[in-house]
């Protein structure tokens, strides 16, 4: 059998605890499911709160009394070289079981995210050893700083880049000498499992990743966020989810970094080159079947371009191909599960009620190829005013709104006024309009003629609802370290 065969076999996702694999304290499972037809995937673990704290006491004694953080940053890069190897050497079949699990179309999952787990490790065991540090001498004081690791790092995971995301955590916090423990989303638990044995195949010390599988609040993901041993909570996901982690987190006074929800502006000025922006705005709402934090959700054109706009935007979303996601002809594979189906429909429903009009899509796929699984196709909403709830809340769907505007002035107030941060886009050939509108955008991220572009040395996160901190280069070691100022007077 060819490594892209390779089923994830049910009963075969176990909790990873101080190198030990482990079922839940009290035995639960749960099942994770193929989003395109229902098949059982595996049984997982449904982590307890015991299993938590089991998992953080394993990542603590690794911290006090292993070699990890000891290491020199070098010694910890060529390990983590070699779990990249792996990744490497496993693309088709990491590939394989994330589109199975949760739909993400094969040429993304193959050529875009598992090539970006690798580089997550890669990038982040070079960087420790490559970043500059500072040093002041001045006059008789000489001071450098030191950046020691933070200790033990709760990272908790989403479900729709499911290992891109979590290696965006892990990587940086074991490079910098912590040690881990990974939840990753229920609906998502395959590729963190195979990831976690090939790390331990590749030489990463037993108890450096801890992985529990399960859910949040009182189960198993209750003490990563809670219990005081924690060092450091990663975490990305709604911003529902955040608040209630923040919270949870305050007592300890545990440092949370926070990358949650998006309603990003997608912003096409009248000078903008059409034949760029139509397909660009076409990936950057509908890639990822809609399920993207940075997605282009609010699509805001200029009102002398719109009608020539829309047309080609239109008919460019009804030709996109929607299903089987392992077939690389599909371009739009399933939601993951049936209640956020559920959700991004009752979006397009309250649309209508809120006076938007459906120009295509609005209704789930219920043909021979679509009706096993959650397929819903892209939808294009016009008529809403920015005020209304479609256009402010995050549906996380193939659900594209349409606002008009007339002035730059006008384009960055709708843009502005949401209460989410994340990212924006804009498509101009007015140089000087591009950087006006990046320095007054409240995002994160903002992409001229492009997007999705990500350098991890640059800043990652978002402001408002969008996040709490930033990740990326420098900004991921000043979270996952403890930052200490040392200074001497040199005696002359
Ligand atoms: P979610 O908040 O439901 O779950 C995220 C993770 O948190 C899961 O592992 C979940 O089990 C865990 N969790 C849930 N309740 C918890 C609790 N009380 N304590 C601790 N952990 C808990 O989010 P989701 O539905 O998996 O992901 C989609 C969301 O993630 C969207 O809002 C999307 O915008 C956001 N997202 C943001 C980014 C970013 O970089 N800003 C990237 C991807 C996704």
């Amino acid at each position: 059998m060819t490594q892209t065969q390779r089923p994830a076999q049910v009963g075969e996702v176990r909790h990873l605890i101080g190198g030990e694999w482990k079922q839940a304290s009290d035995g639960a499972t749960f099942e994770t499911r193929d989003p395109h037809d229902g098949s059982l995937l595996g049984l997982v673990p449904k982590g307890t709160a015991d299993d938590g704290r089991a998992a953080i006491t394993s990542a603590r004694t690794a911290f006090d009394e292993g070699p990890w953080p000891q290491m020199s940053p070098k010694e910890r890069a060529k390990i983590l070289h070699a779990v990249a190897d792996k990744v490497d050497e496993h693309r088709d079949e990491l590939a394989l079981l994330e589109t199975r699990d949760g739909g993400k179309g094969i040429n993304q999952s193959l050529h875009a995210e598992i090539p970006r787990v690798a580089h997550n490790l890669r990038f982040f065991a070079d960087y420790v050893s490559l970043a500059a540090n500072e040093a002041y001498p001045d006059g008789d004081l000489f001071s450098y700083v030191l950046y020691p690791p933070a200790g033990v790092v709760s990272a908790i995971s989403p479900w729709n880049a499911p290992l891109m995301l979590a290696t965006w955590k892990i990587a940086p916090a074991l490079a910098f000498g912590n040690t881990t423990v990974l939840k990753p989303a229920p609906q998502t638990p395959l590729t963190a499992h195979r990831f976690a044995e090939l790390a331990l195949e590749a030489g990463l010390p037993e108890g450096v990743l801890n992985v529990v599988h399960g859910f949040g609040g009182e189960a198993v993901a209750g003490p990563l966020t809670s219990d005081p041993r924690v060092d450091r909570i990663t975490f990305t996901g709604s911003s529902a989810t955040g608040v209630k982690i923040l919270q949870s987190a305050a007592p300890n006074h545990t440092p949370v970094s926070a990358e949650m929800g998006g309603k990003s502006a997608n912003i096409i000025f009248d000078d903008a080159d059409l034949d760029v922006a139509v397909p660009m705005s076409i990936r950057a709402i509908f890639a990822g079947n809609g399920q993207v934090c940075l997605s282009g959700s609010r699509l805001l054109v200029q009102n002398s371009i719109m009608d020539e706009f829309l047309a080609r935007f239109t008919e460019e979303a009804s030709k996109l191909t929607v299903g089987d996601p392992k077939d690389p002809s599909n371009f739009i594979g399933p939601l993951i599960e049936q209640r956020h189906l559920e959700k991004v429909h009752s979006y397009v429903e309250l649309a209508q009620e809120e006076g938007g009009k459906i120009i295509t899509g609005g209704a789930r796929l219920t043909g021979a190829d679509h009706a096993a699984g959650f397929y819903y196709p892209p939808t294009v909403i016009t008529g809403l005013t920015n005020e209304s709830r479609t256009a402010r809340e995050e549906i996380f769907g193939p659900v594209e709104t349409v606002l008009g505007f007339d002035t730059e002035d006008e384009a960055l107030r709708i843009t502005n006024d949401s209460p989410y941060g994340l990212a924006g886009m804009l498509f101009t050939q007015n140089l000087d309009r591009a950087h006006r509108m990046a320095a007054r955008w409240k995002a994160g991220t903002v992409w001229i003629n492009t997007f999705f572009e990500r350098d991890l040395r640059l800043p990652f996160g978002g402001e408002g609802s969008s996040g709490l901190g930033r990740e990326g280069g420098q900004y991921s070691r000043d979270f996952f370290t403890e930052p200490r100022a040392v200074t001497m007077r040199l005696r002359h």
